[in-house]
């Protein structure tokens, strides 16, 4: 067989002109693929949901990969390990109760899964703002990274979704988007974004699975961005709070 560039070029145009295609209309669309994000999509992909995930960066993972202060060693507690366990990640007990994985294994291997699971993963496209009908979060506002990493003057383009999920961290970054443009009023106690609480990292472990909910009609927050809005929290380098939201959102989501 000989190799034609022109081939390869048409190969990847319609391979990625047709998985974006799919993504047009989706059950659930997650922005960002950091461990809580790819979590709850690994499990809603398990349950059948047409999943997408949009990553902002090159690279998945979000702050995984560099465990605590880049010691790229992660921490979780013995609920989460059995996580670790089901994606097939080597997990090392540590005194107290605590294991370790390898932050590289750690993200690797959960992306592969998710991806093997059937959600669809894509990065360098940002979510800069969401549709909303009727009071009701119902797509995401996608534009190349590097659109908005040079400032161009590009439109983007838009996909609907029954959920979008806010997965983008401490940013909270489409929550941000729906109080300011919206104005819908949040179910937090305030109504509004109340913000994140210093470190506290055995009560914050809790709470994010509990803050890991709906937020408005259509939108629903997990991992950091869900303390970060309803004012739980941070817990520092122990990153089970964020698999175990993950999953506990994508299974009241699959009900
Ligand atoms: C300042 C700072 C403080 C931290 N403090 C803590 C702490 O107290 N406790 C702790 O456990 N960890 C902390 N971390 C580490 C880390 O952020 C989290 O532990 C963990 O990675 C959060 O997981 P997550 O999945 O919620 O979000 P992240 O791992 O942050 O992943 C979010 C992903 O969303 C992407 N994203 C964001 N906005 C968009 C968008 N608009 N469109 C598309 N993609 C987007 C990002 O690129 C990123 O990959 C901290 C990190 C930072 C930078």
């Amino acid at each position: 067989m000989s190799l034609d560039e022109i081939k390869i070029s048409q190969a990847i145009i319609e391979a990625y002109k047709d998985k974006l295609i799919k993504a047009l209309d989706v059950d659930v669309a997650i922005v960002g693929a950091g461990p809580a994000g790819m979590c709850c999509g690994y499990y809603l992909a398990k349950a059948g949901r047409r999943v997408v995930i949009f990553e902002r960066k090159l690279s998945v993972g979000g702050g995984m990969w560099g465990g605590g202060m880049m010691f790229n060693e992660i921490v979780v507690e013995e609920k989460a390990k059995k996580i670790l366990d089901e994606f097939g990640i080597k997990t090392r007990p540590h005194k107290n109760g605590y294991y370790l994985a390898d932050a590289i294994e750690a993200v690797s291997t959960i992306c592969s899964k998710t991806v093997k699971a059937g959600a669809k993963i894509f990065n360098l496209l940002s979510a800069e703002d969401v549709m909303v009908r009727k009071k009701h979060v119902c797509g995401l506002v996608l534009n190349w990274t590097s659109v908005e990493m040079a400032n161009l003057h590009v439109d983007p383009i838009t996909i609907s979704a029954k959920v979008v999920v806010d997965a983008t961290g401490h940013a909270a970054e489409i929550v941000r988007i729906v109080e300011r443009k919206a104005k819908i009023r949040l179910k937090t106690k305030t109504g509004k974004i109340m913000g994140e609480g210093s470190m506290w990292a055995e009560a914050a472990e809790e709470i994010v699975v509990r803050n890991s909910k709906e937020l408005c009609p259509g939108l629903y927050v997990c991992g950091m961005a869900a303390n970060a809005v309803f004012g739980g929290p941070r817990m520092g380098p122990i990153f089970g709070g964020m698999l175990l939201s993950g999953k506990k959102l994508a299974e009241d989501l699959a009900r």
